[in-house]
C-alpha cells in the first residue's frame, strides 16, 4: 500500500521540475505514425528541401519543420518529407538541429 501512494507523489514532483516534457515523450511511434508519414507523403512524395521525388516507404523521413528539441509540435503541419542517404537532406537537417542545441 505504502508504495503505491509513493508513485504519484514522484511523477508530481518530476512533471514540477521539468514541465516540458522531452522530445522522446511526445513523439508519436508505430501505427499512428506510419500513417502520418502515409498521409504526408501522399500529400506531396517530393523532399521539402531538395525537391527530389522519394519512394514510399524507404527513401524519405518525417521531419519536424521546427525540432520538438526547439519547441515545435509534433503534429502534421509541423512535419515535412525528406530524402535520407548519405547525401540526403535529413541527415543534413539532423546535423544542424544538433549544431544549433551545441551553440557553436
Ligand atoms: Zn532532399
Amino acid at each position: 500500500m505504502k508504495l503505491t501512494t509513493l508513485r504519484p507523489k514522484v511523477a508530481t514532483l518530476r512533471s514540477r521540475v521539468q514541465n516540458v516534457p522531452t522530445a522522446s515523450d511526445r513523439r508519436i511511434t508505430g501505427r499512428t505514425l506510419q500513417n502520418r508519414r502515409l498521409r504526408i507523403w501522399s500529400k506531396d512524395p517530393h523532399c521539402a528541401k531538395c525537391g527530389r521525388l522519394v519512394a514510399y516507404p524507404h527513401g524519405f523521413e518525417l521531419d519536424h519543420v521546427v525540432a520538438l528539441s526547439q519547441g515545435g509540435l509534433d503534429v502534421d503541419a509541423n512535419c515535412q518529407v525528406l530524402c535520407i542517404g548519405t547525401d540526403g537532406c535529413h541527415e543534413a537537417k539532423t546535423r544542424a538541429d544538433l549544431g544549433q542545441r551545441r551553440s557553436r
